[in-house]
Formats: C-alpha cells, sequence, structure tokens
C-alpha cells in the first residue's frame, strides 16, 4: 500500500531511520504538520536584548573579527557605532524571530504526541563562566529511540541563498559546535526554512569539533580587553570590501586617515588648534 505524503497514516507511521544513525527532524515535523494543521496560538519573542559586555555568544561571535570583537565588548565605543538598522532589516529580523516561535511552538505541541519528540527545553540557557561564554539553544529535543538530547538551531534563509544551501554556513556549525562542547552532547542538529516560497526545510547534522581556534581568539580579544588597547589584534578586513563596509566599527578602527579608492572615508581625530 503506498502511504499519501500528509495523510493521518503518513502521520502515524515512524519516519524511515537514516541510515547514519542520526536523528532527522524534518520527518518528524512533516507527520506533526499532517495530524496537527493548526496548533494554535503562541508568543514571538521580539523583546529588546541590551548587550551583554561581559559575556562571548556563539550566536555571532564565534567567526568576528577580533578587533570588532574588542570595541563591541568596550561599552566606551558604544557611541561611536555605526549601525543601520532600517524598516528593512527590521522586518527581516521580524520575520526570524516569527518562524523561531512557530517552530519551538510546534516542538511544544509535538511532546503530547505518542511516536514525535519530546521537547526538552526551548531557549535552553547555556554558560561558561570561566571562559565568559553565554548562549542559548533554540531547542532540545529528545528523539524516540535515541539515547541522548539533540540540540536544534533554527536558521532562516532567502530563497536564493536556501535554494544553493549544500552545507551548514560555517558560523552556524561553529556556534552549534560550541554549543555541544558546553553541553557535552556528542550532536546537533541545524535546520534551515527558506523564508519564501516554497518554505522548505533543510537539516544538517553537526557532530562535536575542536572548537580551540574560536577559543584561542577569543582569549587574544579578552587579553586585549584587559589591557585596554587593540593594538595587538590585527585588521581582518580591506579598506575597500564589503566587510569594512559593513562593520560598525569602521568609523573608528583605523585612525590613519587616508581615503582609499575613493571609499568610504575613514574616521580622523579631531584636530586640536
Ligand atoms: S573595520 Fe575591519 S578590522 Fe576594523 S573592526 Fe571592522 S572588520 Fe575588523
Amino acid at each position: 500500500m503506498r502511504i499519501r505524503e500528509g495523510s493521518k497514516l503518513f502521520a502515524l507511521s515512524a519516519p524511515p531511520k537514516a541510515s547514519d544513525g542520526f536523528a532527522r527532524l524534518v520527518p518528524y515535523v512533516e507527520r506533526y504538520l499532517a495530524l496537527v494543521p493548526n496548533s494554535g496560538s503562541y508568543t514571538v519573542d521580539d523583546l529588546y536584548k541590551p548587550k551583554d559586555y561581559d559575556n562571548l555568544h556563539p550566536s555571532s561571535e564565534c567567526l568576528m573579527c577580533m578587533r570588532r570583537l574588542y570595541f563591541e565588548k568596550n561599552p566606551k565605543y558604544a557611541d561611536q557605532m555605526v549601525e543601520k538598522i532600517d524598516t528593512e532589516l527590521q522586518v527581516t529580523f521580524k520575520i526570524g524571530h516569527a518562524l523561531h516561535g512557530m517552530i519551538q511552538h510546534w516542538f511544544e505541541n509535538m511532546t503530547d504526541i505518542e511516536g514525535l519528540p519530546d521537547l526538552v527545553e526551548n531557549e535552553a540557557k547555556v554558560t561558561d563562566e570561566a571562559l565568559r561564554v553565554a548562549g542559548s539553544i533554540d531547542s532540545i529535543l529528545k528523539f524516540p529511540d535515541v539515547e541522548e538530547p539533540v540540540p536544534i538551531e533554527i536558521k532562516t534563509k532567502t530563497a536564493d541563498l536556501f535554494k544553493s544551501l549544500s552545507a551548514p554556513d560555517a558560523a552556524h556549525r561553529l556556534q552549534l559546535g560550541m554549543y555541544l562542547m558546553l553541553t557535552g552532547l556528542p550532536y546537533g542538529i541545524l535546520l534551515y526554512i527558506s523564508k519564501d516560497r516554497p518554505h522548505s526545510f533543510k537539516e544538517f547534522v553537526v557532530e562535536q569539533m575542536d572548537m580551540g581556534p574560536t577559543l584561542r581568539r577569543w582569549q587574544q580579544v579578552k587579553d586585549a580587553l584587559d589591557a585596554g588597547s587593540p593594538s595587538l589584534l590585527p585588521y581582518e578586513c580591506e579598506c575597500d570590501t564589503s566587510k569594512f563596509k559593513s562593520c560598525p566599527c569602521r568609523g573608528f578602527c583605523r585612525r590613519e586617515g587616508v581615503i582609499r579608492g575613493g571609499g568610504i572615508p575613514i574616521w580622523q581625530p579631531p584636530t586640536t588648534m
């Protein structure tokens, strides 16, 4: 008998086991949505979060330029940051928050349905005081017949980026790798959803990895903060590149007062009369 995808029978059947032995999330999401087309009301977290100057954050800082991190963690530079969060970018953030809320709500609901994964926790806080690392895992799920809980990170992509996605982004891999190091769990799943139609999913298993390179970069930043100077930290961009042009520290990171190639003028310290 052929089981039609999206049918009640499909929803009640156990997804086929992945040949590599890792849990897979998307087949369970498909079964859940076939069973529960309307999951009820849920809350979207669009709260203002004050900047954390004390800790390093796996969600966005694993690959961040070390000089930028130095400036980001030092409140005295806050007023000089050039950050343009226009309407378009705000809407992008809000769509991301809404999709996170929607999927995290599905995970909450799945817990009540036999044969589907149980939610251990949404927004699970992970911290390491000694390393000064803090973050929160989007969700942790306990899959049927899988011994250890599995951390899940939800990521959104535009249709073009989603289409060409054949491996997880390096920054996302490192983020999840850091969570695995902090929790001791063997692997996690990066779940990507397309923000545009068709709203497809892709998932990638990420195993524990050597986080030494990231931790060493972060240590250099902490040493520079303790020393009160970024002078030993390398410049990680060229002046005319998109990395420079989108960096909020571009106005004060280089104080040479040089305008290269007609690019954005570099901030010059005021001259004293
Ligand atoms: S301007 Fe370049 S070197 Fe300076 S903080 Fe930004 S990315 Fe790093």
